[in-house]
């Protein structure tokens, strides 16, 4: 089976509702923008949106890896002088 292509992959954000008391952080984007995590055997991404942490893609790993790579092919990187600072 092929992989699914990034533009071809559907992304729905929403709000973070945890499963698990703590989140596990396996992978960041190169500007931190996105977080590749996982939640008792669960993946999803996590990402600050304006009202707060907002997750997509939970699942089964293939799934939401899936997700994760549309949306680190996709992202444009953060730019706010805080992250710039930092980059330096
Ligand atoms: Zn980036």
């Amino acid at each position: 089976m092929e992989a699914p292509r990034p533009r071809t992959v559907r992304v729905r954000w929403e709000p973070h509702r945890p499963h698990t008391p703590v989140t596990r952080v396996i992978e960041t984007s190169c500007c931190g923008t996105l977080e590749w995590c996982s939640e008792g055997g669960r993946y999803l991404v996590l990402r600050r949106g304006e009202r707060g942490q907002e997750e997509a893609g939970r699942g089964r790993y293939p799934e939401a890896r899936a997700v994760w790579a549309a949306l680190v092919a996709r992202h444009e990187c953060a730019d706010d002088d805080e992250l710039r600072r930092f980059r330096r």
